[in-house]
């Protein structure tokens, strides 16, 4: 489309609301296509990714795995000199990049030739933005909702006051000595791994069975087992009931009867699309009920023909990659005259958790639930710089591969480097690679990852003769 058909009543093509990936993202790109666009935000430009997500965790994990690195280092020949960490240093030195990050963020919106307003902005009618900060009003051919999520503690429970969620674990003043970190999700598994790897002392509440609920039941168990290792406490099956302030720190009681004092208690149990005061009802924006996030169609498109929304505020698959991508197609649909659905398929994901976790396709038992035959190819061994450091860890590879079809439905890692390595191996995936492509694939020796084309024999074969 043109500038010129966008003009007449509109001050704006385009108004989005929120600079997070999904909104940056958009915003940029539809400049690109000749949109005339203004982006607010009410905090930082980047949003939760760059800003309190993805990026300082990606620094804190990095700060985590010097403990061990140090203690393995021995194995190898080395003397290492009492290591000491500094909190403070290290919090400050992540505030610099996320503030370079931030600027850089907003000189590339800027160099697009999309405005920037730091302002709450909500809607008043399908084509009617307020800005919080002036009571501006901004007519706007398409409103864009890219407001993301914020962590949600649920329901209230007694000194709720005194729990932290992921936001305020960036900026503590001290490393607490002890963090109970309740919560079972990537983001409390992370946190959990981040804290006990920087000498805190950690445990983890977890109302479910088993940590990271969707995940591979192998992966889930291995994690589970290497996080024990590694110090930290597992409790599932219950829950934090109270939290009370005590002379020494904070009393969390457990819904198992337990009390266990910590200086510091994490909440990660959920997210909650940001939706609240937004204007939706006014607009006439539906959400769907069983998410709670905005609905929308394949193009991101809401009950509104001219609101369309993006990334976490839909709560669909909530990560960065799928919110730029989701922010990329509508700019193309609805401005670049090439209309574009985003696949939600096939997304591979990353725990950063010690060890890591990589993960792309079905695990077992979704495989299991949409084919009559699958074939499963596992293994776990001990990696080969544990040999020298002596550390007691091991590593799991797992392919889940339709019976039928020879298709590599799903790949799950668990050990060093997962997420560099599913990165590589969701192509093949999206690609539709056969186990007998894979086990065409030259091994590259040594490495871990070489495993995924080497396992020759199945594990299990389901489906056959009617069982296992
Ligand atoms: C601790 C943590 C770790 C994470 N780690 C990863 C990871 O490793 N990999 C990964 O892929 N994803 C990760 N995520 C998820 C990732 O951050 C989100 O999926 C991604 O940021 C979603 O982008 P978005 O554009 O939908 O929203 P956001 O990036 O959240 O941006 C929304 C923006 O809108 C602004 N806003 C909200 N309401 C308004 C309003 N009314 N007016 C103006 N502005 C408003 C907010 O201030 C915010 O800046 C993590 C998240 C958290 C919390």
């Amino acid at each position: 489309m043109t500038r010129r058909m966008f003009m007449a009543d509109f001050d704006v093509d385009l108004f989005v609301i929120g600079a997070g990936s999904g909104g940056v993202r958009a915003g940029r790109i539809a400049a690109g296509h000749g949109a005339r666009v203004t982006v607010a935000e009410e905090f930082r430009v980047g949003g939760t990714c760059v800003i309190r997500g993805c990026v300082p965790k990606k620094l804190l994990v990095h700060a985590s795995h010097y403990r061990e690195d140090f203690h393995d280092a021995a194995g190898f020949g080395w003397t290492v000199p009492e290591a000491s960490f500094d909190w403070r240093t290290l919090i400050a030195n992540k505030d610099k990049e996320i503030a370079r990050l931030e600027a850089a963020y907003t000189t590339n919106l800027s160099k697009s030739g999309a405005s920037l307003v730091n302002s709450r902005a909500v809607i008043e009618d399908p084509h009617t933005i307020r800005l919080v900060a002036t009571g501006a009003r901004v007519r706007a051919r398409f409103i864009l909702v890219a407001t993301g999520a914020a962590p949600n503690h649920g329901k209230p429970i007694p000194g709720i006051e005194h729990v932290i969620s992921s936001n305020e674990a960036f900026h503590l003043d001290r490393l607490p000595p002890r963090v109970l970190v309740q919560g079972g999700g990537y983001i409390a598994v992370e946190f959990a791994g981040i804290f006990a790897g920087l000498g805190s002392r950690v445990t983890l509440v977890y109302r479910g069975e088993n940590i990271l609920r969707g995940f591979d039941d192998d992966v889930r168990a291995h994690l589970r087992g290497e996080m024990e290792k590694h110090g930290i406490t597992v409790i599932t099956g219950a829950t934090v009931e109270a939290v009370d302030k005590t002379r020494a720190g904070l009393a969390s009681r457990l819904s198992n009867g337990t009390i266990i004092e910590t200086d510091e208690v994490m909440f990660a149990i959920g997210r909650k699309p940001n939706i609240a005061g937004l204007g939706l009802d006014q607009a006439g924006v539906a959400v769907n009920p069983e998410t709670g996030g905005i609905a929308v169609d394949g193009f991101g498109q809401t009950s509104v023909p001219s609101i369309y929304a993006v990334g976490d505020v839909t709560n669909r698959v909530n990560l960065t990659p799928v919110a730029i991508r989701e922010g990329h197609a509508f700019a193309d649909t609805v401005f670049g005259g090439r209309p574009t659905r985003v696949d939600h398929s096939d997304i591979p994901t990353a725990v950063f958790s010690q060890p890591e976790i990589g993960t792309v396709g079905l695990t077992e038992a979704q495989a299991r639930a949409a084919h009559p035959r699958v074939d499963i190819y596992k293994a776990e061994f001990r990696p080969m710089k544990a040999t020298l450091s002596g550390r007691d860890t091991r590593v799991l590879m797992k392919l889940v591969v339709d019976g039928d079809s020879d298709r590599v439905l799903g790949c799950h890692i668990v050990g060093e480097a997962a997420a560099e390595i599913i990165q590589a191996i969701a192509i093949a995936v999206k690609m539709k690679a056969t186990k007998a492509d894979f086990d065409a694939t030259m091994a590259l020796h040594p490495s871990a990852a070489e495993e995924l084309v080497t396992m020759r024999t199945p594990t299990a074969r389901h489906g056959r003769d009617g069982g296992k």
